[in-house]
């Protein structure tokens, strides 16, 4: 009896913590909702929705202002919302062109947040780190938020490891095994828990929580810059293979008669579709970044030949690497970001008829392709999202962890 006993407590707290983790989730992903919204969407009591939000309002993580009631008749409702400074966190992200540096609040606002071009041949793994640490200062600096952070995520293009951040490969910053999250952490010096994960895995979860993709189960998101790279979501759960290197869609070999790539091989789809092949199509240096991109939308918005030319190679090659994808995942979504997403408008038809030619017309049929809708941050607000994903998964056991002093956790 004193066992079954023991063992119906240990199953209510699991559910009052489950319930805790659906409302801070619901609140940061939705905003502001009343209590009879939340009532409706976890189908808790009012009673046990006041319980809740009265425990994490006391641990500032939410608070909640009276509304109107609308005009409709009886109390007025009461509307629940997290505090941006209930928990901040620090993203990080490290592309190709650029680095940058956001402070998050809770709810996914961003308090300060600032990229920078790198300069082109500081690409080594100290200079990266020192860089990147002196941004962060920065960004920091004037967000006057750091008492209130409590993770960092970081987003860099290349192949990762998240249990420890060990960059296994970036093959476009020349990076091969490097403890990218350890250098990180030392160079910090904020004793918060860090992650890393992999760009396009970034863009593709804010895409899925806040932009373009919102709602979808199956979804590609392909995120082009120097490199191209994948986020795949398969059932609502992200695919990252067995140690988390998967979705590398980047390196489909799609033409062996192709460049060569910077991972090593021959004609990867990111030889066809990447920023330096259309730069080089269109004429100009392939090392040019995104201002020369920017110049050959320019051109081809004023009908220059060789960069209309050098866009719909891109779009030819982008439509069939996707009809392979979309015969193997059979997606409802796929969402283009970064160069892909500024080259949509040119290449959509393009991209279109390639499919119509080499996908299978029953997946074809039921996939929508679309822009990303958060724009060059998206990875930036991914790594963001990582951080937070400790304290949304389970409030509580994370305001205990927050809580125990600093000694017995180290
Ligand atoms: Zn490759």
């Amino acid at each position: 009896l004193v066992t079954a006993r023991h063992e119906l407590g240990l199953r209510s707290e699991t559910i009052r913590r489950t319930n805790l983790a659906s409302i801070v989730r619901g609140l940061h992903l939705h905003g502001p909702l009343s209590r009879s919204e939340l009532v409706t969407r976890t189908g808790l009591t009012r009673s046990a929705i006041g319980a809740l939000v009265g425990e994490l309002a006391t641990a500032g993580l939410v608070s909640e202002e009276r509304a109107s009631s609308g005009g409709s008749p009886g109390r007025p409702s009461t509307s629940v919302r997290v505090e941006p400074l209930g928990g901040a966190v620090l993203a990080l992200e490290i592309t190709v062109d650029s680095l940058a540096a956001g402070v998050v609040g809770l709810g996914g606002g961003v308090i300060e947040a600032s990229r920078i071009d790198r300069v082109r041949g500081r690409f080594s793994v100290e200079e990266t780190v020192a860089d990147l640490t002196e941004l962060a200062r920065d960004v920091r600096a004037r967000a006057g938020a750091d008492d209130a952070l409590i993770g960092i995520g970081t987003a860099i293009v290349g192949m990762v490891r998240r249990r420890d951040g060990f960059v296994a490969l970036a093959p476009n910053l020349g990076w091969r095994d490097v403890p990218l999250g350890g250098l990180l952490t030392a160079a910090l010096a904020m004793d918060l828990p860090l992650s890393v994960a992999n760009d396009a895995d970034l863009g593709a979860l804010a895409e899925l929580r806040r932009g373009a993709a919102r709602g979808a189960r199956d979804l590609l998101v392909i995120w082009g810059e120097v490199g191209v790279g994948g986020g795949l979501i398969v059932g609502g759960e992200p695919l990252t293979g067995a140690a988390g290197f998967g979705g590398e869609v980047g390196h489909l070999p799609v033409n062996p008669a192709g460049a060569t790539c910077g991972c090593g091989s021959v004609g990867c789809w990111e030889t066809e579709i990447g920023e330096g092949a259309l730069l080089l199509r269109a004429g100009h240096a392939p090392g040019g970044g995104r201002a020369a991109v920017d110049a050959v939308l320019r051109e081809a918005a004023s009908g220059v030949p060789a960069a209309l030319s050098a866009i719909d190679d891109l779009g030819r090659w982008l439509g069939v690497g996707l009809a392979g994808l979309v015969n193997v995942f059979n997606p409802d979504r796929i969402v283009l970001g970064g160069l892909f997403g500024r080259v949509h408008p040119f290449v959509a038809g393009t991209v279109r008829s390639q499919l119509q030619r080499h996908a299978l017309w029953p997946s074809r049929d039921a996939v929508h392709v679309v822009p990303a809708s958060l724009g060059a941050d998206a990875p930036l607000l991914g790594a963001a999202e990582l951080a937070f994903e400790p304290l949304l998964s389970d409030p509580a056991g994370w305001l205990v962890a927050r809580s125990a002093p600093a000694a017995a956790v180290a």
